[in-house]
């Protein structure tokens, strides 16, 4: 496997010398991921969500890296990542999934970015700044069908899709709702939303409106359980980075993890019995116990909550965090194991002899699911690039 970029993390790395704490993303995993979504929802197309740092990964490198698999559609929560995908020379849509304030419009309409209209408020204040501007604005209307987040309510949309008919520098592009619980085994809900979608979406028949081309659905959860919702676009979040959105859903497209997060051991010592480990001394051996340091904390996102259950991977071997995670340190318990410094410590991913902890296991740990744990891996976390596949690894 060969390393390809390092972000450019000016106060992080050092002349080219990364701090050993890293996540390491593996771009062919995410090939792969992205092309079995594709192959599972064709003909819907798959729009990439890259919000929140790309659940972690680093959102310009994964940018870069859909846009060159010919990822259609490229989908933020807010203008501002939306705007720095415009600024490193991103070129494919990209949809902003969050609510808008009136004074956003402008920038929006500046970077190309494709606006979400979530009431005919909304809509009006679009129209009026596209025409002060000389512009169209590129747009989806949101649905409300049972999330009570953003959107009009099903079941007064009517306004909201006879407004846009009537707003002629509105290029009304697509429609779309969100599922509250499509990653559960009991699916009853979202059924409810996709027929109150369906409902909205004959109003385009009953009306004789012209239809927008783009009706989307499904998430993670509707793409794995609920073909029904897959409509013209899918929009594929933690799928995408190889993570499922539950552990009751159905695992209908086989994913797998493109992020490793590693370290490597700094210190290690002897820890006499009734000596206690780090802050409150909540934890002591009864008996003589190697112990090594590794440089990651809850400052890092290597979250507090999981003090008292944690593990790491050490030459293969899972091994428990003892006392409380500080923000920057951790002391693992080896018992008379060896371990020396410079050794890696795998705090998310799988060891060579097949010894593997997810970022599932971490979500339990601290109580959380998946999605929290990637996301919170910041940016003092230097994300490393790395493009191939082990020769023994199929996907
Ligand atoms: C985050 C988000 C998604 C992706 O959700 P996953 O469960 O990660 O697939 C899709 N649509 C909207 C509107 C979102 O906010």
């Amino acid at each position: 496997m060969e390393r390809m970029t390092f972000l450019n993390q000016p106060t992080i790395s050092n002349n080219g010398i990364v701090r050993p704490t890293l996540a390491e993303i593996n771009l062919a995993r995410l090939t792969a991921n992205y092309h079995a979504i594709e192959q599972h929802v064709a003909p819907a197309k798959v729009l990439a969500v890259l919000k929140a740092n790309a659940y972690g990964h680093g959102l310009v490198e994964v940018a870069r890296h859909m846009e060159t698999l010919g990822a259609p559609y490229l989908g933020v929560a807010v203008l501002e990542e939306g705007i720095l995908l415009r600024e490193t020379g991103i070129t494919t849509p990209i949809l902003v999934l969050g609510g808008i304030l009136g004074n956003q419009i402008p920038l929006f309409l500046q970077h190309d970015l494709t606006i979400t209209a979530s009431s005919v408020e909304k809509l009006q204040q679009i129209e009026a700044a596209a025409q002060e501007m000389g512009t169209r604005a590129k747009v989806h209307l949101k649905i409300d069908t049972g999330m009570e987040r953003i959107g009009v309510h099903y079941y007064s949309a009517e306004e909201l899709l006879e407004t846009a008919v009537h707003s002629p520098h509105c290029h009304v592009e697509g429609i779309y709702s969100h599922f509250a619980s499509s990653d559960a085994a009991d699916l009853s809900y979202s059924h409810l939303q996709l027929e109150r979608f369906n409902q909205v979406l004959a109003y385009y028949e009953t009306k004789g409106l012209p239809h927008p081309p783009l009706r989307h659905l499904a998430n993670s959860g509707g793409i794995l359980q609920l073909p029904q919702s897959h409509f013209d676009m899918v929009r594929a979040g933690i799928l995408l980075y190889g993570v499922y959105p539950s552990d009751e859903v159905a695992r209908t497209v086989t994913v797998r993890p493109s992020l490793t997060w590693k370290s490597q051991v700094v210190y290690f010592k002897v820890i006499q019995p009734g000596h206690p480990v780090s802050y409150g001394s909540t934890w002591q051996s009864d008996h003589l116990v190697r112990a090594v340091t590794v440089p990651v904390g809850y400052g890092d996102g290597y979250f507090r909550r999981m003090s008292g259950r944690a593990e790491v991977i050490i030459r293969g071997k899972r091994y428990p965090v003892v006392g409380r995670i500080c923000m920057d340190q951790i002391v693992v318990n080896i018992e008379w194991d060896s371990a020396y410094n410079g050794d890696e410590v795998i705090l998310i991913g799988a060891a060579e002899n097949g010894t593997r902890i997810t970022c599932e296991d971490l979500a339990a740990w601290a109580e959380t699911i998946p999605y929290e744990i990637l996301t919170n891996i910041n940016t003092r976390i230097s994300r490393v690039y790395v493009n191939g596949l082990e020769n023994d690894e199929e996907i």
